[in-house]
């Protein structure tokens, strides 16, 4: 068998059409979304994913801000930036792009932003509605990987109602809350959470029609460990350097030969990641919807 591609490249394209149109109905009522991103220090690869949103943003017409702030900001500098972009009318949502440096408190700083324009949907306050609000709409930011995971499952008509779902990695930004979309009325899977310390991995994986890795350790996920069919979402990224032009190259936590036993395999790079992309911007452009109601 070889498994058909869970593109999250011609996904995100799909996404990013219905995203214009929502735009243009906002600026139609006056209303422009904007994305804010507020960085700290000058660590590349942030300032690569931050100059992607950037794009991403003109792409869809979202306007868009950078805040940038030396790596000798102290808390109360950060706090005092966040607290400018929560009153800012402009800013419908924002991010402050981690790692910060050292000593700065990421979790208070995560912890200061307004709910509302949370566009990472990791604030508590967001977290906290996610696990109350098991059944009917959800209004407030979702947490932008994991809903990559069930639109990209979704969208290419992997059915999840009544599957065994196997998430390895409990980490935040994955394996903590995609159970809590998946399990959700109406979607109706049934979500093991395994992790580094879960004795016999292999086995939990073995039973799953749907295999979400999100660990971040390239080819941990072995061809044998798959049920044949099942769909396998490749979320963990691994950049490994090649010598030869100096450039990284990303490794996914699923092994290649996973694709001639699954059903369905999200690539990396190709996945998840621009699917992960384009749902910041969902919560950007969701956000200045909600504010109109
Ligand atoms: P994290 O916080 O570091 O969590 C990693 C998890 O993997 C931990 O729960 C850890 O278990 C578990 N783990 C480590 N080794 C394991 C093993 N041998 N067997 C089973 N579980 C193991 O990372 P994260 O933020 O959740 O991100 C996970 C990966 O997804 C990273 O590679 C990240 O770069 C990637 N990611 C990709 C996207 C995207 O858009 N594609 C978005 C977000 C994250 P313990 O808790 O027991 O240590």
């Amino acid at each position: 068998m070889t498994a058909q591609r869970l593109d999250g490249v011609a996904t995100a394209a799909t996404v990013k059409a219905e995203l214009r149109a929502r735009v243009d109905a906002l600026r139609g009522v006056g209303v422009t979304p904007g994305l804010a991103t507020l960085m700290v220090g000058d660590d590349p690869a942030s300032r690569s994913y931050v100059s992607g949103k950037h794009r991403d943003c003109d792409e869809v017409g979202i306007a868009s801000v950078r805040v940038e702030l030396p790596a000798s900001a102290t808390n109360a500098d950060v706090h005092a930036a966040i607290r400018d972009l929560n009153a800012a009318r402009e800013v419908t949502g924002f991010i402050v792009q981690l790692p910060l440096p050292a000593g700065l408190d990421e979790q208070a700083m995560l912890e200061a932003i307004d709910p509302a324009k949370d566009a990472d949907g990791l604030h508590p306050t967001n977290l906290g509605r996610l696990v109350l609000g098991v059944q009917g709409p959800i209004d407030a930011p979702l947490p932008c990987t994991p809903t990559a995971c069930v639109q990209l499952l979704a969208r290419h008509g992997v059915p999840l109602a009544g599957a065994e779902v196997c998430v390895i990695g409990r980490g935040l930004t994955v394996g903590r809350s995609i159970g809590l979309l998946l399990t959700r009325r109406g979607v109706d899977a049934t979500v093991t959470l395994t992790h580094s310390r879960t004795p016999d991995l292999a086995e939990h994986v073995r039973t799953a029609d749907v295999v979400v890795a999100a660990v971040g350790r390239p080819h941990l996920v072995q061809p044998e460990w798959i049920k044949p069919g099942a769909a396998v979402l490749d979320v963990g990224i691994t950049r490994e350097r090649v010598l030869d032009n100096g450039k990284a190259r990303l490794l996914g936590d699923v092994h290649p030969g996973v694709a001639d036993v699954a059903g369905w395999l999200s690539p990396v790079p190709g996945g998840v990641g621009p699917m992960t992309r384009v749902m910041l911007l969902d919560n950007v452009v969701s956000a200045a919807e909600r504010a109109l109601l």
